[in-house]
């Protein structure tokens, strides 16, 4: 099968890995990809539009497309949208279904109107508006509704920062224009839960935790995701059977009933509240760092399944979950998440034994050692049947990982809900 993966990350450096490997010769192909991918997938050199990227597709006889990263759902009339109408198959949802993770005002009213449990929440356009929403009740989630490079989102805890950030966003418009959400706080630990949605039917994958915060103890600003760990013993089993009662199903009915075309990965951003698992956000397609967490728990068929996905068939008996744990260890370059230092000479990558590594932020010198090139660099990744023993084999995996400036969590896996 020939398949075109789209994305540049650690997730979609996982992604490949795991289509590459499912029984099988597959061609794999990356848009626009990695030197790391490099070795992995032949990179397709198109323009940066849809249309340009279809042409290739269609030119080249590509099998299936499978959207890594968000961007590609919602640009131009997007990418699942293009490949329906050149009969070719898309793992990724239509654009008109991706607003929930692009519009966060789109996502608040699908949830209430779907009675799917979440924080209040209005949308507004001015400062007036939204102090009149707020009424001086901190603390207050406030949200740009737009792209805003993961900066978007303010935890105001009192009247003061929630002035300046809604100054900074409606008044200065530092992303641009754009509404805001004004949402209710919540508390309590948080858990991202994926399933493939195929047509208003699903499967659910192996639950996650990520570490979104770049010091030890949950400190310090927030980060793309310094490291992961999942396992289907993550959550109680109860508890994921409420999640998927009063979350997962009303979600994809809710698709199905308002007409939003859906065949790929739906991620659930959940806090556990005192009053139970509520939504914070979707996600379109898998998390990062969660997917490079989770794809090796995944056996069997997954380039079938998602094939068969996309053509409208969910095929549960294609794969299977370990039951064990797998744990990600992100490495990350010095300044970050500030900035990110580029061009640090990274030694180690062979030394990592069984665990498996996924490239980021990393690019190929001419001498060919690689450099730090982004502020993620590396994700490591081992497994174990209990969970200290796949925290002991990621964090001595990511031992071996040097760089100057290197940053790392030494809690990840290790601090858990209840710590
Ligand atoms: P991501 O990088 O995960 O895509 P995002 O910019 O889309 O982030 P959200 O996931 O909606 O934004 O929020 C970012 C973080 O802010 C959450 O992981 C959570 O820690 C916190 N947060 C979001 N909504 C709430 C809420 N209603 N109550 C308390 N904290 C919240």
């Amino acid at each position: 099968m020939k398949i075109l993966v789209v994305g540049k990350g650690g997730r979609e450096h996982a992604l490949i890995r795991a289509l590459k490997e499912s029984p099988g010769e597959h061609e794999m192909f990356s848009y626009p990809g990695s030197d790391a991918i490099s070795e992995l997938a032949e990179i397709v050199e198109v323009g940066s539009d849809v249309e340009e990227l279809l042409a290739w597709m269609s030119a080249v006889g590509i099998d299936l497309c499978v959207a890594g990263e968000e961007s590609y759902l919602v640009k131009d009339d997007g990418l699942a949208n293009a490949c329906e109408r050149a009969g070719i198959p898309c793992w990724g949802p239509h654009k008109q279904s991706a607003q929930l993770e692009a519009s966060k005002e789109f996502a608040k009213e699908f949830l209430i109107r779907n009675g799917i449990p979440t924080g209040g929440g209005v949308g507004v356009d001015t400062i007036e508006e939204a102090r009149q929403a707020i009424a001086g009740k901190y603390p207050v989630v406030l949200k740009f509704d737009g792209l805003a490079a993961g900066k978007g989102v303010a935890v105001c805890m009192e009247e003061r920062e929630g002035e300046a950030f809604l100054n900074e966003v409606l008044v200065e418009r530092r992303f641009g224009p754009g509404r805001m959400l004004i949402e209710e706080f919540l508390t309590g630990p948080e858990v991202s839960i994926f399933a493939a949605v195929v047509d208003g039917k699903y499967q659910i994958f192996t639950p996650a935790r990520d570490y979104k915060r770049i010091g030890e103890g949950d400190a310090g600003p927030n980060t793309g995701g310094m490291g992961a760990v999942a396992s289907r013993q993550l959550i109680p089993a109860d508890l994921l059977e409420r999640i998927e009662r009063e979350i997962v199903e009303p979600t994809v009915v809710g698709l199905q009933r308002e007409g939003l075309p859906y065949r790929g990965y739906l991620y659930f951003g959940l806090m556990l509240t005192p009053d139970g698992p509520k939504v914070i956000e979707y996600n379109c397609r898998f998390g990062d760092p969660e997917c490079q967490a989770v794809m090796p728990l995944v056996k069997g068929d997954l380039a079938g399944y998602c094939l068969a996905g996309a053509k409208g068939e969910l095929d549960p008996s294609k794969i299977t979950f370990d039951e064990g744990w797998s744990v990600c260890v992100v490495v990350a370059s010095a300044g970050y998440p500030e900035s990110s230092r580029s061009g640090d000479v990274i030694s180690g990558t062979e030394d990592i034994g069984s665990a498996r590594v996924y490239h980021a932020g990393t690019k190929k010198s001419s001498s060919g050692a690689w450099e730090t090139n982004g502020g993620r660099v590396l994700a490591v990744v081992a497994g174990g049947e209990d969970r200290g023993t796949a925290v002991t084999a990621a964090h001595a995996a990511a031992d071996k990982i040097h760089f100057d400036g290197l940053q790392r969590r030494r809690d990840i896996g290790i601090l858990h809900f209840e710590d």
